[in-house]
């Protein structure tokens, strides 16, 4: 893609407030300058750490340098949202600011939003008082969904846009299109919006279970010195959802739970988490480059999104099929030594937090994508497979990683403003056509790739006495004990 081709896709009537301008934040401003028509004069962009300023500056955008708060964010983001009219866009790619405050605010300001992450207000992660089921995901994702309860309908609000949670999302709808059409049955394509279609679809083409399987290769220049977390993206993001408890949405077809796994009240089985955290929790997985891996059981939204979205329920509203699904992550390697440093070291976080940039890379590339399992064909891994040098060459300002991440949030933009009274959405009620098609040219590779591996291959079968040979996608054989 050159400069010259870079399609325009929409125009933003009202002022853009992106908050925060972390790694993700300084790649997606690039791709909104391209990939939008919008007054320059009002856009702004808040973050209370100013090191990057002079990337806003250059462009002759407004520097907010402030932490948003549950008491300041009313008052910050109201003039910067309404002052010269049109319909205004809220970029939130922060760590720790509210995300459904502040959505709430913007959709009463009649103002587009989106964000990645359902981010709570400073302080949630780490809180002692909480207990572990309170710090769980399911019940970030419960305050989206009250709140969408509340107050149905009205201005587009797209929680957890980026690669996952997100883009992964439209990936699974895909694979399991190119699974039915592999194993010769004859559907018709669900409408982008029928929820219950596409929920059959996969009951109908038999998967159990969905790994969000991925594999980031990507290796720094000069090796990382102790004490300092390294990552490709968010460090902080990173530790606090690895703090979290390991957690997953619980299919139908789980016949065992591990003795600390615990679920939630008033819920119908979908949310399970374990007691202890993601970032020391590793299940077995599979990528398409280095094929069978370990990957880190950390909690993420799109664990519980997806599997409710594919939920069958009977006529009596009873769950009659449910996938389970996880993340199953490899960081890069300098990201597996910090969490081993800071666990070894009974969690001890690391003073001094660096998020690699694409001049820091020396190579590799992230490979993420949608591991659908226990299906006629076994196993079907879609994704994305972009190496840093692509990244570099694509967009500015990020690494292989990020580049996966600001073009969901730029495709979850592009569908916000086509369907501006949408409501609250997840990635999964999105229209993945649509949204694939903006992000695919940033994303290097996108391809499936069909194994024959399962969790009970290649075991020393020395110490593997409480598994189950019969099943081998049951989740007991896939959490490494
Ligand atoms: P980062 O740590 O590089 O940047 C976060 C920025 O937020 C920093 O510049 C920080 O100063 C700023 N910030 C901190 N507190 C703030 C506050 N109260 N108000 C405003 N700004 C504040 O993180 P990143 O890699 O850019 O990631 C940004 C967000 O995106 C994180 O929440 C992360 O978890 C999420 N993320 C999602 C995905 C996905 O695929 N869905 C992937 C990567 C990151």
């Amino acid at each position: 893609m050159t400069s010259e081709t870079h399609p325009v896709h929409g125009n933003i009537t009202g002022p853009i407030v992106m908050i925060g301008f972390g790694s993700v934040g300084r790649g997606t401003l690039p791709l909104i300058e391209r990939h939008f028509t919008f007054d320059r004069s009002r856009v702004t962009v808040i973050d209370p750490v100013a090191d990057h300023r002079g990337l806003v500056d250059e462009r002759g955008f407004a520097f907010v340098q402030a932490a948003l708060t549950e008491k300041n964010y009313e008052e910050i983001l109201t003039p910067l949202l309404t002052a010269g009219g049109g319909r205004g866009f809220c970029v939130n790619l922060s760590v720790d600011a509210g995300s459904v405050d502040i959505l709430h605010l913007c959709r009463k300001l009649g103002a587009l939003y989106i964000d990645t992450v359902i981010e709570p207000w400073l302080g949630f992660y780490f809180d002692d008082a909480l207990s572990n089921g309170e710090r769980t995901n399911f019940a970030l994702r419960r305050t989206l969904l009250k709140e969408r309860k509340r107050h149905p309908g009205g201005t587009t609000a797209v929680s957890c846009c980026g690669a996952n949670p997100g883009m992964v999302s439209w990936l699974v709808k895909q694979a399991l299109l190119d699974i039915a059409r592999d194993s010769g049955m004859e559907i018709e394509e669900p409408k982008s919006d029928d929820r219950n279609a596409w929920a059959k679809l996969m009951k109908k083409v038999g998967v159990k279970g969905v790994h969000v399987a991925e594999r980031d290769t990507q290796r720094a220049c000069s090796p990382k010195p102790f004490g300092v977390f390294w990552n490709t993206w968010s460090v902080e993001g990173f530790i606090s959802e690895g703090m979290q408890p390991a957690e997953l949405g619980w299919g139908t077809h789980e016949t065992w739970k591990p003795k600390n796994a615990r679920g939630h009240k008033k819920d119908d089985g979908l949310g399970l988490y374990l007691e202890q955290p993601g970032g020391d929790t590793r299940v077995r997985t599979w990528c398409p480059t280095h094929g069978p891996q370990f990957g880190l059981l950390v909690t993420h939204n799109e664990a519980l999104s997806i599997s409710d979205y594919y939920t069958v329920r009977d006529k009596h509203g009873d769950v009659v099929y449910r996938p389970t699904c996880n993340y199953a992550y490899h960081p890069c390697n300098d990201a597996i030594i910090s969490l081993h440093e800071l666990f070894g070291a009974s969690g001890r976080i690391q003073p001094l937090h660096h998020v690699l940039s694409e001049g820091e890379i020396l190579d590799g590339g992230d490979e993420l994508g949608v591991l659908l399992y226990g299906h006629e064909r076994n196993a079907y891994w879609y994704g994305s497979q972009l190496t840093v040098e692509q990244a570099r060459s694509l967009a500015p300002h990020q690494n292989a990683t990020g580049l996966q991440v600001s073009s969901a949030v730029l495709a979850g933009m592009v569908w916000a403003l086509e369907n501006p009274e949408a409501g609250i959405v997840e990635a999964d009620e999105m229209d993945f056509r649509r949204c694939l098609d903006v992000q695919r040219p940033y994303l290097g590779k996108v391809a499936g790739y069909y194994t024959d591996w399962t969790p009970l291959q290649d075991r020393p079968g020395l110490f593997d006495d409480d598994i189950d040979r019969k099943d081998p996608w049951q989740f007991r054989n896939i959490l490494v004990r």
